[in-house]
């Protein structure tokens, strides 16, 4: 195939997509990366959009094989944050500017309907932020609530889109599931936010190709690629992480394939290259994703191991993060950064 040709068209096949995938020359690696940077400039201009992470609980009642929080984790300590602690982060992290709030934890029915919906109201009330919801899946009713109480977006990643794949990494979760709860969300309003983890065991470049065209195909607002990290005591404790080399050309072809959807450059991939942050802000994301989790509790939202930052005062990680973008002639930017896709939001 004639690389610079097949980087300049509009529409990629499978084919082509495993061919991007599987580039193996310095130089042609380069110009892939050269390529999503360009495209993303034009699709989402230059500016790097913020989410303010609050990992408010790390209670889980789900069994996914790669993640710390599964339900069989003895031996993390698992907090619980109260509402009030979660509303005044909230209000830190929107003092500082910032206008996108994503609230996530492990599955925790604890946290009911109505507390929920309480929690976004407040902060709604009380700051001018978007709020993302991490929470995994949960009842449709509770969605619409959440919706109504003023929840903007969703985030729930698909993971692996190989039915057979999903069910060894989640053992009591079904993919069809999953992806039935993408489209609810979708279909009720929220933006939507999905993706995958790249060098799972088991998963082939054929199985990455899929997700990226799974990713399109249901036409998501925001596309999270990271790699796997092992995470102590589960049972992938001991497999090999993923490539950062493999994960940063996922993002690439994945900006080239969906174009106007947020990419964030993730704290996973920062975890496995010290570079990690500015490497994937030039090869097509265009978000970051700055922990706000207060102490003591951030060091115990253990999904995989050494998690970048997590040690660090929350302000002073985000003033380190702010320069580093800078350093790289990158401007932050002061909006909510909603979707770049025709939505039903009010920007
Ligand atoms: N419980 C929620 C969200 C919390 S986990 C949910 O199910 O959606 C957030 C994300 O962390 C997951 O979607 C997964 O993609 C990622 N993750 C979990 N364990 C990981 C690991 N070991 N390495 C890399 N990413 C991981």
């Amino acid at each position: 195939m004639d690389l610079d040709k097949l980087l300049n068209k509009t529409e990629l096949s499978k084919e082509e997509i495993v061919y991007l995938l599987e580039l193996e020359k310095k130089e042609d690696i380069q110009k892939l990366f050269n390529k999503a940077d360009e495209i993303r400039s034009k699709h989402c201009g230059d500016e790097v959009h913020l989410r303010g992470v609050i990992e408010f609980s790390n209670y889980c009642s789900q069994h996914c094989m790669y993640c710390g929080l599964r339900e069989e984790n003895f031996s993390i300590k698992r907090y619980r944050m109260t509402a009030e602690e979660i509303i005044e982060t909230a209000k830190h992290i929107s003092n500082l500017g910032i206008k996108t709030i994503v609230l996530q934890s492990g599955q925790d029915g604890y946290y009911d309907t109505d507390m929920i919906s309480f929690i976004i109201y407040s902060i709604k009330q009380s700051t001018d932020v978007a709020i993302s919801l991490s929470l995994g899946e949960r009842g449709f009713d509770e969605y619409k609530a959440w919706k109504i109480a003023g929840a903007d977006r969703y985030l729930l990643k698909q993971e692996s889109t190989n039915p057979k794949l999903y069910s060894i990494y989640h053992c009591s979760q079904s993919l069809f599931e999953r992806l039935n709860h993408i489209k609810y969300l979708k279909s009720i309003g929220f933006q939507i936010g999905s993706g995958n983890i790249i060098g799972l065991p088991l998963q082939t470049i054929n199985d990455i190709a899929d997700d990226i065209i799974s990713l399109k195909e249901f036409d998501v607002d925001m596309a999270a690629i990271g790699p796997f990290i092992p995470s102590d005591f589960t049972p992938y404790q001991n497999k090999k992480p993923g490539s950062v080399e493999l994960t940063l050309k996922s993002m690439a072809v994945t900006r080239l394939v969906l174009k106007n959807v947020h990419i964030p450059s993730t704290t996973a991939l920062d975890t496995l290259d010290e570079f990690g942050r500015e490497k994937g802000l030039s090869v097509g994301a265009n978000v970051v994703m700055p922990n706000f989790t207060p102490h003591p509790y951030r060091e115990q939202y253990i999904i995989y191991k050494n998690k970048r930052g997590v040690k660090d005062n929350p302000d002073a990680a985000y003033n380190k993060l702010q320069a580093r973008i800078q350093t790289i002639g990158r401007k932050l930017s002061n909006t909510k950064g909603h979707s770049y896709k025709n939505s039903l939001t009010t920007h």
